[in-house]
Order: structure tokens, then C-alpha cells, then sequence
């Protein structure tokens, strides 16, 4: 079976993790710094926070920025629930605005219209690894004095030419604030689990850093509450302050290593995965009722899109063929596929809570009986590419 993602580990990534495994460190130690160095040097980002999962980078950020209870979140829904319920689990609302039509990314028009009272934070998501329009998205939102997080979990390794034709590298782009990555398994570049927050703001990251880990302060001269000196400034390595309660986010060293090394090869990981959709475009160029992954206007220039997933927008009524149908026809020819993603905002719990309105977002829900996503990892042989590509042929013209 060609799965529809897959991991790249090889020699240097085993023995990069048995190295640290022997080490006096197994969490916290200097592994974690030096991954995280090493990620902010590689976006071009004054600071990288490294954590547990993607999940926990977008809820990091969501309590950088301040948001709760009685805040709300704008956000679109062609996207893993996570970027959502990051916002939720603050106990803020979360908005969802459509997507537009090329790239399925948060639609700044629809933002700017239906822009609500008390948003504080728009999570903006690189859907299939290609960049919304964070120049515009992030115009709209500082403006109204809200933040920009970038859910990047799809685009690492990728960079834009904004419109002042400079290029900048995805977790340094300036019109954002904080940038969630994910580095789970299916991602372009992998720690097992594991997440990382970048942002060029200080004090940010400083409350990055402490909300990943339980919320505590060490040093002394950074303690706020009772002052210093105060009952607890005694200084020593015993030390510790609770400003505000945190989480245990924290990433291992022998997690950190792994990145490292993963990171060495994320060039080649990015381009391996563009050879593979220059191949699948052309495979599937003259298929009727299919489209291919289009580039939008804001990504053009000298822009490298990471590409995580490749979608085809296949008009299943007009075929007459069912989605399932087809899952299961290439299934039995060993190719797997996958369906992203149901409109969060058609989910239970988002329903309850919006209303009838939450329910009217046709471009997210056209796209979503559209989509299936085909295999797209860098370990694929070019024989499995030609044979993905043939079987789709098949299927679809079958
Ligand atoms: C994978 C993913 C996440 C969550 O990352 P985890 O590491 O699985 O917690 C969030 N947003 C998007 C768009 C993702 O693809």
C-alpha cells in the first residue's frame, strides 16, 4: 500500500536519537536549544519555540496572545480542527469566515466584511502548504488590533515574495505575529510528536517559553509579583515563580535531535515533493472535471511553496461516481487516499454554538465534495509516482 503520507528517516536520524538516548538528557536539555536556534536561524525569526505537539503551539500561542474567556477568534474551516479548538480551549468563540476559491485559505474580503467585535486573534492556516495572504490578513488584523497566528503545520520550508517582491522564509513572514508548526509524523519534517512556535517579539516568546512549562519563572531578576528582593527572590537554583498557571508542553532532547536532523534535510524534502506535484499536474493535466492545485496571485515572484498535500478538486456528480467509489477502486490497487478535511465549522460542537449562519460557507463546503488527497511523500519512488498517476487515470476515467 502507497500511503497518502509517509515519514523520511534514514541513517542519520537513528543515529542522531541513540546518540542523545545515551546522553545524561532525555527532556529538557541541550538539544531542545539547539533545534530551536537552529529553526529560527533556518525561517529568519528572532525566536523558535520548541513544544509538545502542533496543537499545543497554536494553544501556546492563543495564551501569548492573551486571548480567554470573552475574547473571540477568526478563523476558516478547510483546516484539522486544532487550528479551531486552539481558540476554544481558551474559552473564546471561535468565528469561522469562507475560504476563497484558489488556495482554500482564510478569505481576507470575507474577514474584513464579517469582522466581529472583541476578535483578538485570527489564526490564518497554509492550507495543503500553500501560504494564505498573510500581507493582507495581517494588515486587516493589526489593524483592529488583533494578532496574526499562521497555523503553518502544512508549509514548512517554504517561502514568499511579498509584494515588495522581497522573499521571506514561512515562520519569518513580517506580516505575522506568532507561526504554529507541526511535526508530526505525516508533516513534511518530523520529531515523532512534537510542535514549534516561532515570533520576532520578545515578550512573546518569553511567555511562550513559560506557558510551556507549567508557567514558571527561574530567574530571580525576571521575578514580578513580589518584587525583588521580596519572600521568594532568595536567589539560588531552587528558585521559582508562578505568575499565571501553565502547561507541560515541553519536547524531549532526543525529539530535538531528531528535528536537527530532520531540518538538515528539509531543502530536499521540499523539493522532492515538488518534483512529485510537477509530476501529478502533468499526469492529470487533460483529465476532465479534475483540477490540479493552483498557485494564487499573492505567492507569485520568486515564492517556493512547501507542498504538504496534494488535493484534486474532482466533480464526482458530474462523473457520476461517488467519492467512496473511488477511494476504494484505487484502494484495491494498493494506493491510499485521504479526504481534506470536513468544514470544522460543520462539526457538533462548532454548530451548537454558532447557529444557523455557521452554516452557510459554500466555498469550504463545494470544496469538501471536491477534494482527495493523493500520496505525496519524499521517500516515493518515481515508479509509485507513475503508478499513482495511471490508477487515478483509470479510475477516474473508468
Ligand atoms: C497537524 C495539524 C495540526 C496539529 O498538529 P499536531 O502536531 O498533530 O498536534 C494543526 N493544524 C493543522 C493545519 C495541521 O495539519
Amino acid at each position: 500500500m502507497i500511503p497518502y503520507g509517509r515519514q523520511s528517516i534514514d541513517q542519520d536520524d537513528i543515529d542522531a536519537v541513540a546518540e542523545a538516548l545515551r546522553s545524561d538528557f532525555l527532556t529538557t536539555g541541550p538539544r531542545v536549544a539547539e533545534f530551536e536556534r537552529a529553526f529560527a536561524e533556518d525561517c529568519g525569526a528572532k525566536h523558535a519555540v520548541a513544544c509538545a505537539n502542533g496543537t499545543a503551539a497554536l494553544h501556546l500561542a492563543m495564551l501569548a496572545a492573551g486571548v480567554g474567556r470573552g475574547d473571540r477568534v477568526a478563523t476558516s474551516p478547510i483546516t484539522f480542527v486544532a487550528s479551531a479548538n486552539a481558540g476554544a480551549l481558551t474559552g473564546a468563540e471561535v468565528d469561522f469566515h469562507d475560504v476563497e476559491a484558489v488556495a482554500l485559505s482564510l478569505d481576507p474580503d470575507r474577514l474584513e466584511a464579517e469582522w466581529r467585535e472583541g476578535t483578538k486573534a485570527v489564526v490564518a492556516v497554509d492550507y495543503a502548504g500553500h501560504p494564505a495572504d498573510h500581507e493582507r490578513i495581517g494588515q486587516i488584523a493589526r489593524g483592529r488590533g488583533a494578532v496574526l497566528i499562521e497555523d503553518a503545520c502544512h508549509s514548512v520550508g517554504g517561502s514568499v515574495a511579498g509584494r515588495d517582491g522581497a522573499r521571506h522564509r514561512i515562520g519569518g513572514l513580517p506580516w505575522v505575529d506568532m507561526t504554529a508548526f507541526s511535526f508530526h509524523p505525516v508533516k513534511t519534517m518530523t520529531t515523532g510528536e512534537g510542535g514549534m512556535v516561532t515570533t520576532d517579539c520578545d515578550e512573546l516568546a518569553e511567555r511562550l517559553r513559560r506557558l510551556r512549562n507549567h508557567g514558571l519563572v527561574r530567574e530571580t531578576d525576571r521575578f514580578t509579583e513580589f518584587g525583588n528582593p521580596g519572600p521568594l527572590a532568595e536567589s539560588g537554583p531552587w528558585a521559582y515563580e508562578m505568575p499565571e498557571p501553565g502547561f507541560n508542553y515541553r519536547l524531549t532532547d532526543f525529539q530535538s535531535a531528531l528535528g536537527l536532523s530532520q531540518l538538515r534535510k528539509l531543502d530536499g524534502f521540499v523539493k522532492r515533493r515538488a518534483e512529485i506535484v510537477a509530476t501529478y499536474d502533468e499526469a492529470f493535466a487533460d483529465l476532465p472535471l479534475v483540477e490540479t492545485p493552483r498557485i494564487a496571485a499573492w505567492c507569485g515572484g520568486d515564492s517556493r511553496i512547501g507542498w504538504h498535500l496534494y488535493v484534486l478538486r474532482i466533480d464526482f456528480d458530474a462523473l457520476g461516481i461517488r467519492r467512496a467509489q473511488v477511494i476504494e477502486a484505487l484502494a484495491r490497487r494498493g494506493i491510499g487516499t485521504q479526504v481534506h478535511y470536513i468544514p470544522v465549522h460543520l462539526q457538533p460542537h462548532y454548530r451548537r454554538r454558532g447557529g444557523a449562519d455557521s452554516n452557510s460557507l459554500p466555498v469550504a463546503e463545494d470544496f469538501y465534495r471536491r477534494c482527495l488527497s493523493l500520496p505525496l511523500w519524499p521517500g516515493m519512488t518515481a515508479n509509485e509516482v507513475g503508478e499513482v498517476g495511471e490508477a487515478v487515470r483509470t479510475v477516474l476515467r473508468g
